[in-house]
């Protein structure tokens, strides 16, 4: 194999040799099958040639002697164009050019210097990234004479890790956004959480979550055989506080019970807000009842200070029911209704108190449903009646005026008195038609005694609470006196002194308005609330009904006496007119004659009776008494 004849040695050192390396020395390589002995100079030419390695061959001054072929197509320069200085001056960015003489000043201190890293420039422009490692070629006395510089093309590799990078930063801007987004769906999962089991108002836990945790509850007593209690919980007149002292005080005092029964939330004890202004405890793993009352107890007193909202104190009472289970419900729905029908038990019993469940009120409350169902059906076929009681000048017995009270004539009962289905009737709101049905019925009957010239001065009729407090009171009144053609002046309607007393701005209000239509308004069974004199004298009502009770107990000098005595007294001041109710006996009579109180009503003169009975009455003008079983003649 024949060495070609190129001159690879530099012009001025006129180096025989081909590079330094030993043309004499054959080698063994390979060509095909055939072993092929070649020259070792030759060879190492061949490989710098044709390897994938740019290799630059120097003298120690920075001269350029050899640019391998791989170089030349790297970077589009023949050879000729850059030995010598020409590679540093065309294809070395200029900035590198002092990297370039200090690695040569290095070189020529025998020292190799480390790897390095730069860029070239091609012929058309575009730009390589190479990295360098150099060698020394030593003679034989271990002097450098020439440099090598080896260099691989890593222009693909760094745009690929240039990609890469710019792959991972943005797969780490994805990821980052994807963690943010988790993080929002999660807290928003939390928030929904929160609005799904959590009150709003006071952070409690609501119906749904109690709902799960008495369920689990039930649960794992039925695994242990032990019993849970559940006390039910409803503020006393709560809505009075929102009508008197407006919704968000109302909110606020809801806060701050919140809080309260927070308190009592432990390992054992969760605390719920039911709904309004119920509130629920549920506690696990009781003993006996005396735990319930005592917990009872312990809420009741809570309760007996008063409780701060917007920086005034407010007294509030509770009404608590309390079941048990397993006595008194297996599962939520019935433990829940059972509690809540204690509940309702106490709060019959004017609140603030507890009553625990049992089952004779189940009874009760199917009795109740029933009379509602009744009273549904009364409506409809008609079986309300009215029964009138005449109001009596007691000084001429004549009749100045008539109670109108109802009476429901049930179809197997016969007929049932007021007390009996009124407060049903309230409960439900059915109150509400009933009243309207009675003003109504008894309008339409006062104008037919109107005609027939023996209607007295005066028709009283009771409003219920619900009738009075509804917005559309006014109207239902003056479109029932309008549609009778009642003449307003001789009608009186009747509050009580509890209804009136309940939101004085608004009762006052509302007695006005009726004025405007010339209807007058009485306080009935006055003496029974608690009502301050103060309040009494705002009232611009035209008449009082001092309570039955008051006459009940008069004995001479007895406290009775006396309160009777200063009403009449305090009524005649005010230019009121009073009416003494459930006169029943002569000498309650006398007294008062002797207290100048002109009209009363009781059934010392009349029971109430059907309107056919009281007609003959108002014919004849005048009432006698019989004094044996106070009938009329
Ligand atoms: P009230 O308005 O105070 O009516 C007087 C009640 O006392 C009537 O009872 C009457 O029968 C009774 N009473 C009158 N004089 C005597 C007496 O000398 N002795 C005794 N023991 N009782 C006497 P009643 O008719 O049973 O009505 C009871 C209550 O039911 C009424 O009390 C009133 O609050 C309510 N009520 C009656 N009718 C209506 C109505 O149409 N609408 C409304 N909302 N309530 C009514
Ligand atoms: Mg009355
Ligand atoms: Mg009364």
């Amino acid at each position: 194999m024949e060495l070609k004849k190129r001159n690879y040695i530099d012009g001025e050192t006129q180096d025989p040799t081909y590079l330094g390396i030993q043309p004499t020395k054959n080698i063994l390589t390979c060509d095909g099958e055939n072993k092929v002995l070649c020259n070792r100079a030759e060879f190492c030419i061949s490989l710098i040639d044709n390897g994938e390695l740019l290799v630059n061959i120097w003298n120690l001054d920075g001269i350029l002697l050899k640019f391998n072929n791989y170089g030349q197509r790297k970077t589009g320069y023949v050879e000729e164009e850059v030995l010598g200085k020409g590679w540093i001056n065309k294809i070395l960015p200029e900035n590198h050019i002092p990297g370039l003489n200090e690695m040569f000043n290095v070189m020529k201190g025998g020292k190799i210097p480390p790897v390095t890293e730069c860029k070239l420039y091609c012929k058309d422009g575009r730009d390589l990234d190479i990295m360098w490692s150099n060698y020394l070629m030593r003679d034989a006395k271990g002097n450098p004479y020439l440099a090598v510089s080896v260099g691989m093309d890593i222009t693909e590799l760094k745009n690929t890790t240039k990609r890469l990078t710019e792959s991972y930063k943005e797969l780490q801007t994805i990821n980052n956004k994807l963690e943010s987004a988790q993080q929002q769906l999660q807290d928003q999962l939390e928030q929904q959480n929160k609005i799904a089991y959590y009150d709003e108002l006071t952070s409690l836990p609501n119906r749904s979550l109690l709902l799960q945790q008495l369920s689990s509850a039930i649960t794992s007593a039925k695994l242990t055989d032990s019993k849970i209690a559940l006390l039910f919980m409803d503020l006393d007149n709560f809505k009075d506080v929102n009508d008197t002292l407006g919704h968000n005080n109302g909110d606020e005092l809801l806060k701050v019970i919140g809080g309260l029964f927070s308190k009592f939330a432990s390992y054992n004890v969760a605390a719920a807000r039911f709904g309004g202004d119920e509130f629920v405890l549920l506690i696990k793993n009781i003993e006996d009842k005396s735990v319930v009352v005592s917990l009872c107890n312990e809420v009741i007193e809570q309760f007996k200070k008063p409780v701060c909202v917007n920086n005034r104190e407010f007294y509030i009472s509770i009404s608590i029911g309390a079941a048990i289970y397993p006595k008194d419900g297996q599962d939520e729905y019935t433990l829940l209704k059972n509690a809540d029908i204690a509940m309702y038990n106490a709060k019959e019993q004017i609140g603030n108190r507890f009553i625990l469940f049992d089952d004779k009120m189940n009874q009760r409350i199917l009795e109740k449903l029933d009379i509602e169902n009744g009273l549904r059906r009364a409506l409809k076929n008609n079986e309300f009646i009215i029964f009138y009681q005449p109001q009596v000048n007691i000084n001429y017995n004549k009749i100045v005026g008539l109670e109108a009270l109802i009476r429901w004539n049930h179809p197997t009962q016969g007929l049932i008195p007021p007390f009996k289905f009124i407060p049903v009737a309230e409960e439900t709101g059915l109150i509400v038609e009933i009243g309207e049905w009675v003003l109504r019925k008894v309008c339409e009957q006062f104008v037919i005694w109107e005609n027939n010239r023996i209607a007295p001065k005066r028709m009283s009729v009771n409003i219920s609470a619900k009738q009075f407090e509804q917005n559309e009171f006014i109207d239902i009144v003056e479109k029932i006196i309008s549609e009778t053609k009642m003449n307003p002046k001789c009608l009186e309607l009747e509050i009580t002194e509890s209804i009136a007393m309940k939101n004085l701005d608004y009762t006052i209000k509302v007695i006005n308005d009726l004025k405007r239509l010339n209807i007058n308004t009485s306080l009935d069974d006055f003496g029974t609330g608690f009502s301050s004199l103060n309040y009494l004298m705002r009232l611009p009502i035209n008449t009082l009904k001092i309570d039955k009770s008051f006459l009940d107990n008069i004995v001479l000098n007895s406290n009775e006496e006396l309160i009777a005595k200063t009403i009449i007294k305090l009524a005649k001041k005010m230019k009121l007119d009073v009416v003494a109710e459930g006169v029943e006996t002569p000498d309650q009579l006398n007294f008062l004659k002797k207290q100048k109180c002109n009209i009363a009503q009781g059934y010392l003169f009349s029971k109430p009776i059907p309107s056919k009975e009281v007609e003959d009455m108002l014919i004849a003008k005048r009432i006698f008494i019989c004094r044996d079983d106070f009938t009329y003649i």
